[in-house]
This record gives structure tokens, sequence and C-alpha cells, in this order.
């Protein structure tokens, strides 16, 4: 070999250099696969990532809306009397009694002058609807106990929950004569405001649930975020006709407690603000509270809420009923 290194030779493999040229290849091949499983890997986190991310900011998004509502809507009350921003663009024959009232409301905070308890020029009371979203949950006893102490009933706007354990918590709202509320059966506004079919079946499934557990056929309803929420991917029109075609009145809130937060606000705080916002409403006040395992400080607050209230004159707590004033936020 080392005597024939001719131009001609030196382009010959010896079985030395294809044994490198193979380990090359192989070297090279390897490296493009651990990339491309690399690359693959890389996307496959990616998109989870961002799934996630998209719930979270779906979540957040939700949130906002419960939070951001009240000062829509208190935004709205202060505007003058005549600038309704509500429209009325959907003449379809389902703007009933009331929507109306909703109508007169949202345009300003006065609407309660309107409400059915001043109609006839006797002495106003306040009536005061403690409200409480999201349950059953662990907190619901306690709060059901602070409501017996105080001999006052509220109203629950709960959703489906299927652990045994919380059989006895919707009997119980029931027996001591708290009125149930449905909040949606599956509280994901991903799925619940996808589709009117999506809303419908979860509406349905709730009801029939809450009547098996309590022999009761609510016809309260809370939507998740409010009627105004801006989740929905369906017109809140079309769902709000929904109800009213199975005769479900809706209540939206013009009171909040503020804990609808995702870190917990000191019990100080919701006191405070549940105090000061229910004076601003001469007729009727709806306050939102929350009922969930990490609401504590609400039902810390809730014994100061209910003294507070009843500490102001003319003023009665009540439950939701057919005759209260429908407090509706929508747009
Ligand atoms: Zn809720």
């Amino acid at each position: 070999m080392t005597g024939s290194q001719g131009g001609k030779n030196s382009r010959e493999i010896t079985p030395q250099r294809r044994r490198r040229i193979q380990r090359l290849k192989h070297i090279i091949i390897g490296t493009i696969f651990s990339v491309i499983f690399l690359l693959i890997f890389l996307c496959a986190f990616l998109t989870v990532r961002i799934y996630m991310l998209q719930e979270r900011v779906n979540e957040l998004e939700a949130q906002m809306a419960e939070n951001t509502e009240l000062s829509d809507l208190n935004r709205a009350a202060d505007a003058s009397d005549q600038s309704t921003p509500v429209s009325k663009e959907d003449s379809d024959s389902v703007m009933n009694a009331a929507e109306s009232e909703t109508v007169g409301f949202i345009s300003n905070q006065s609407v309660s002058d309107n409400s059915p308890d001043s109609a006839d020029g006797e002495q106003t009371i306040r009536k005061v609807y403690l409200t409480f979203d999201d349950g059953p949950s662990d907190e619901t006893d306690t709060i059901l106990d602070i409501l017996e102490e105080y001999n006052v009933k509220a109203t629950f706007f709960v959703v489906g929950k299927t652990d045994s354990k919380y059989d006895l918590i919707y009997k119980r709202i029931v027996a001591e004569g708290h009125t149930l509320g449905m909040h949606s059966y599956s509280h994901n506004y991903q799925t619940l405001y996808a589709s009117r079919e999506n809303f419908i079946d979860d509406l349905d499934k709730l009801q029939q649930f809450l009547y098996d557990k309590t022999g009761v056929e609510s016809m309260f309803y809370r939507f998740p975020g409010g009627s105004s929420n801006t989740v929905s991917q369906v017109d809140m029109n079309d769902l709000i006709n929904v109800l009213q075609d199975r005769g479900i009145v809706y209540f939206d809130w013009n009171v909040s407690a503020g804990d609808a937060t995702e870190t917990a606000i000191d019990s100080e705080t919701i006191v405070n603000n549940v105090l000061t916002e229910v004076q601003n409403f001469p007729h009727t006040a709806v306050v939102l509270l929350h009922d969930a395992d990490d609401k504590k400080t609400t039902v810390e607050a809730l014994p100061e809420i209910i003294e507070g209230i009843e500490a102001m004159d003319d003023t009665e707590i009540l439950p939701i009923s057919e005759d209260t004033f429908p407090i509706q936020h929508k747009k």
C-alpha cells in the first residue's frame, strides 16, 4: 500500500477508511435523529404548555368577568337616566317584563324605584339578598350554621357535585328554608358557553340532578361570570331565551363581596365591600358571595355582614323568591 499512493490509488477506499466513513455516517444519522426527536419532544412540550396557558387565560378571563361586571354595572348606574346602554336590537318578542326591568336597572341606579316594593307608594324597605355561588363546598355547613344562628335565609347558586359527602348539604340548604339556585352543572366556561346545545344540556342536567337530590325543581339561575360575561361564545341573549322558555329567572348581582379573586382577601375588606355597597341600593341589593373551600374569609366575614345589614334602617335579609326583583346585568 505504501508505495501506491498515486492519484488513482489515493481514491481507493481502504477498509479502515470505510469503517471510519461508516462510523461518521452513523454519528451524523444519529445526531440528525436525536435532533429530530428533540424537536418533536420540544413541540409536544410546547403544545401542552400552550394548552395549559390557554386554559389559565380562560380561567382568568372568567374571573375578570366576574370582577369587572360590577364596576361596569356601577358605571352604568352612575350614568344619566336616559343613557341606556342596553341594546334592544332583538325584537323577537323575547323582551319580557323582567328584561325591561333590566334595561331600567342598568340605565339608572334608581331603577329600584320601579321595583314592585315601591310601586304602591308604601314605605320602602331595603331588601337584601345574600347569594352564595359555586357551592356546595367544605364551607357550606359552616355558612349554614351561621345563617341558622342569625335566623337568616339566603340563596345558594350551586353547581353539580357528585361526591356523596355533598348530598346532605344540598338537602340541608332546602330543609332550612334557603333558596336553591342553579349556577351550571360543570361551571366550566369553555364547555358551558361553547354552544347553545351545551348550555341546555348542562342546565337540564343540573336541574334534574338537584331535583333528584332534594325534590326541588330550581327555577333560579345565575350565569357563571354573570349574564354580561365576555367569555361566552354564544350570544347571551340566546341563553337568556333558553331560561325564559323554561320559566327560569336569572339573577346577577349589584353588590359584590369582592371575594372572587384568586388570592383571598381579608374578611374586613369583604365586610366593608358589602356594607358600603348595600347602602347604595335603597330597594334591592343582591349580594354576590362565594361558597368554596378556599373562601374561608368570606365565612369569617358573614356574621359581621349580617349584623351590619340588620343594623341598617328599614332593611331585611331575604332568600330569593318569585317575588324578588331580578337584578340583571345584561348589556
Ligand atoms: Zn361561579
